[in-house]
């Protein structure tokens, strides 16, 4: 008597940011199971069961939804933003790996959201309109020193950066420390937007510039982009700049 499992990303914020699908998708489940601010969002409808967890616990929560669809029923697990990027996605197909031979026979579907990049994106113009890469500064699950050598990397390399997860209360020091590196190797004037709770009540975007970047800008709800040198800003009379980077680029520059 197997049961289904949707993995459903939400989107950055309130209703607008949700699909069709992903709307489909939690009406016809009879189970939720899902950090417990994201499954906040979704009203509880009458049949429904909510299972709120903890953030660090996404792989008992992952088995848990695979456990409960395996006994039959549509079971549903709810990310922010897209379920592929740094959420739930990855942690359900790594216990479906592990895990007893009866989950891999099980029906499971993935529902893409709008991830928080894009949305931050779309606020202030095209940062990401040419070659970026994507890292979440979290070392709950490898080490500082990686973390630091992609930064490097991805910086010397001419990517846009889109960091996910620049502080926690565990991690305060981190994100400044990750500026600090992108300094040495970036020129001061480069774009850098903090983008927080994009899509929600309390939405805040600032752009200033990788010399003027302060750490304490960014909190949970933070999502940072840090340009190329290819990155540009255009000022416009009584708006917003505009941050874009460029469709073609000329030179990748150590
Ligand atoms: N799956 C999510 C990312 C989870 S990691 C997605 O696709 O967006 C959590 C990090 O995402 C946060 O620390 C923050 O960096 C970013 N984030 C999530 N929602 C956000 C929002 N509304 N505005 C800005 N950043 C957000």
């Amino acid at each position: 008597m197997s049961g289904t499992l949707t993995v459903v990303g939400l989107g950055p914020g309130d209703r607008r940011y949700l699909t069709p699908d992903a709307d489909e998708a939690i009406n016809s489940a009879d189970a939720l199971y899902g950090y417990a601010p994201y499954l906040a969002r979704v009203p509880v409808r009458g049949h429904q069961i909510h299972y709120p967890s903890d953030n660090r616990e996404e792989a008992a929560r992952a088995a848990a939804a695979l456990a409960h669809a395996t006994c039959g029923g549509n079971v549903a697990i709810v990310s922010g933003g897209d379920p592929g990027v740094f959420a739930m996605a990855a942690a359900v197909c790594e216990a479906i790996e592990t895990g007893p031979e009866a989950w891999r026979a099980l029906d499971v579907m993935f529902i893409p959201g709008v991830t928080a990049m894009l949305a931050v994106a779309a606020r202030i113009g095209a940062p990401l309109g040419h070659d970026f890469c994507a890292l979440s500064l979290s070392d709950n699950l490898k080490p500082w020193e990686l973390i630091g050598r992609r930064l490097d990397a991805a910086a010397s390399a001419g990517f846009v950066v889109a960091i996910y997860n620049p502080v926690s209360r565990a991690r305060p020091w981190q994100f400044g420390n990750a500026l600090g590196r992108l300094r040495r190797r970036l020129p001061p004037s480069t774009p850098v937007v903090f983008g927080h709770a994009v899509g929600r009540s309390d939405e805040r975007v600032d752009v200033t510039t990788l010399d003027a970047a302060d750490g304490k800008n960014a909190d949970m709800a933070t999502l940072v982009i840090v340009g190329s040198r290819e990155t540009r800003v255009v000022a416009r009379p009584g708006k917003p700049p505009l941050v874009y980077t460029p469709r073609a680029a000329v030179e990748v520059s150590a």
